[in-house]
Parts: structure tokens; C-alpha cells; sequence
């Protein structure tokens, strides 16, 4: 059972790495909260009118060799 090509949802999950504790937690791009690191509570990504701001770094996902 095939499906048409469904476009992009521009909302996705980004992996973020904590700049203080560089650990690597999963972040909705899109998210209308604060995002907070799991380990040590800084913030993460902001809220800003639609995309969030991301203050860690993001990880490029499935960059496989
Ligand atoms: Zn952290």
C-alpha cells in the first residue's frame, strides 16, 4: 500500500546539545514553552512566535557516513 508524497511538516523534533553539559536532548522545533535541559535545567530553546530559538547547538540528524 503506497502513499502520495506527503509535504514536510514544518514543525520537527531537533537534537539539541546542552551547552553547559553536553547532553544531547530531543527539541520540538516548534515548541510554545521554554525548553529546559534535562540535567542541569538551563534554558534550551525559547518560544518565538512559531520556530523557538534554539541556545544549544543542534545536531544535524542522519548524517551517517
Ligand atoms: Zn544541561
Amino acid at each position: 500500500m503506497s502513499k502520495p508524497l506527503i509535504p514536510r511538516p514544518k514543525s520537527e523534533f531537533l537534537q539539541v546539545e546542552c551547552p553547559d553539559c553536553n547532553k544531547v536532548q530531543k527539541v520540538f522545533s516548534h515548541s510554545s514553552t521554554e525548553v529546559r535541559c534535562l540535567v542541569c535545567n538551563c534554558i534550551l530553546a525559547t518560544p518565538a512566535g512559531g520556530k523557538c530559538k534554539i541556545r544549544g547547538k543542534v545536531i544535524e540528524p542522519d548524517k551517517k557516513e
